[in-house]
């Protein structure tokens, strides 16, 4: 559940409705934060509420992403009502207070990235400069180390505070207006991102029920970028959604900003809960083929691969290979891609693959390799791309062209949403053998999926 409250967001009847049941939401919120964005700095005040007596531990950052090292530095000026213990090498703060008692803490988060941490400082610590903040929740927020249960109850509280330094952007509430308040489940805040810049530049448009935002930095010296990115975001966003259909969810962020330090490194993109987050090198966004490839694949996984339809970690020719496919698909249909380019960058893929050393490694095998190099990390990308070629062909070839590709894919969807979890290979053969004969598909994918067996040109290629 999440609900707004603040000045410009709500008015007449509805404001009378929230205020209502305000009282009831604001006693659930175990952590109640305001926050004061100023040049270089980020002023950080919380109320929690104990949800565990005595003393409850905060992890601040997390591991798993690149860059953390020495993360804790990051955070300055902590002081709390009550007693605490920082643990730098944990990057935990411990809170020691009397049962049940709120304790009131505050912090800054200031910028400490550095360029020679190369890509992974830039995309996921704390960029606070004096006109630009960007920051994913796990290095804003403190994350209580409790049991998961009782963490998937918490409800958290954010405030903006009045006169921000510049414009700001919350995925977790994209309406959200200095001096509003948005109440939400932890879960929901804890896997977000907060932008702004003095230059930021939201455009948003509703499609199929949900709500997208194109979050960007728009300034005079680079206007051409919101052109370019919005032709190329309402081409392909109506031709993902003739695609897909309908999607659950209400909003989704698309946020796009310049790496500050980096121009070695084209483009990289992180997702979190309800959208996706790119850095991108120079002036120009999408400034190449391989650029707009590379968002509109990680666009695409809104519906397949981490979206809903999936067929998990051990079958990434399906989540990665495609999705690749899917994308290079919807480009030329969408006009973005002249159309020739899906055949050629089939064939692309079909010469990557043939020339890869380890093409023949069965499927099970692969992510036993998949760190080791580049030529396992590609295999489950081009071998499952030329995997759906092939059901792309097949499926006009047996339909006389009354079936396409999506009408499979489609199927697929109904498929996963009717079942809320991932898709097996035998659902996946159950459907598509609606399209082709069931012995053909059964023994296509043993051979050139599970087996790891080259696909054959001719079974690809008219
Ligand atoms: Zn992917």
């Amino acid at each position: 559940m999440i609900l707004y409250s603040g000045p410009g967001v709500l008015a007449g009847i509805l404001f009378i409705f929230i205020t209502a049941i305000q009282p009831s939401i604001y006693a659930n919120v175990s952590l109640d934060y305001l926050l004061e964005i100023r040049p270089g700095i980020m002023h950080v005040r919380v109320i929690y509420a104990p949800v565990i007596a005595d003393s409850t531990t905060f992890k601040y950052g997390n591991e798993f992403y690149g860059g953390m090292k020495d993360l804790l530095k990051s955070m300055i000026n902590l002081t709390s009502s009550v007693k605490f213990k920082v643990d730098s090498v944990k990057s935990t703060i411990t809170f020691y207070y009397p049962g049940n008692t709120p304790v009131k803490i505050t912090y800054d988060i200031i910028d400490t990235h550095k360029p020679e941490q190369r890509v992974v400082g830039e995309m996921f610590r704390p960029i606070i400069t004096d006109n630009y903040f960007f920051s994913l929740s796990h290095t804003l927020f403190l994350n209580p180390e409790i049991d998961e249960k009782l963490q998937d109850s918490m409800m958290m509280s954010v405030t903006l505070s009045k006169n921000p330094a510049f414009p700001m952007y919350f995925s977790f509430a994209p309406e959200l207006k200095p001096g509003g308040t948005i109440t939400l489940k932890l879960s929901e805040g804890m896997d977000a991102l907060v932008t702004g810049a003095s230059d930021l530049h939201i455009e948003k448009r509703e499609m199929a029920g949900i709500k997208n935002y194109v979050v960007l930095r728009i300034n005079e010296k680079n206007r051409d970028n919101l052109n370019r990115f919005m032709n190329y975001f309402d081409s392909f966003l109506p031709a993902m959604t003739d695609f897909w259909g309908n999607l659950n969810g209400s909003y989704y962020s698309l946020v796009a900003s310049p790496f500050l330090d980096i121009d070695y490194h084209d483009i990289s993109g992180t997702s979190f809960n309800g959208g996706f987050h790119v850095k991108y090198s120079g002036d120009a966004i999408l400034a190449n083929d391989a650029v707009v490839y590379t968002i509109s694949h990680e666009i695409m996984h809104r519906y397949i691969g981490s979206g809903c339809v999936s067929m998990g970690e051990d079958n990434q020719w399906f989540d990665e290979g495609f999705t690749d496919y899917t994308t290079w698909y919807l480009l030329s249909q969408s006009g973005i891609m002249p159309s020739g380019k899906l055949k050629e960058t089939v064939r692309d893929t079909y010469d990557k693959l043939s020339a890869n050393p380890v093409n023949n490694t069965p499927n099970e095998e692969i992510m036993k390799h998949f760190w080791e190099n580049h030529d396992y990390e590609k295999l489950p990308y081009n071998r499952g791309a030329l995997f759906a070629a092939f059901i792309d062909k097949r499926i006009t070839e047996q339909s006389n062209g009354s079936k396409t590709y999506r009408d499979f894919m489609r199927n697929l969807k109904a498929v996963a949403e009717q079942k809320k979890e991932p898709l097996t290979v035998a659902d996946f053969i159950a459907v598509a053998s609606g399209y082709m004969p069931k012995e053909e598909i059964e023994t296509s994918v043993r051979q050139y999926i599970l087996q790891g067996e080259m696909i054959p040109g001719q079974k690809i290629f008219n």
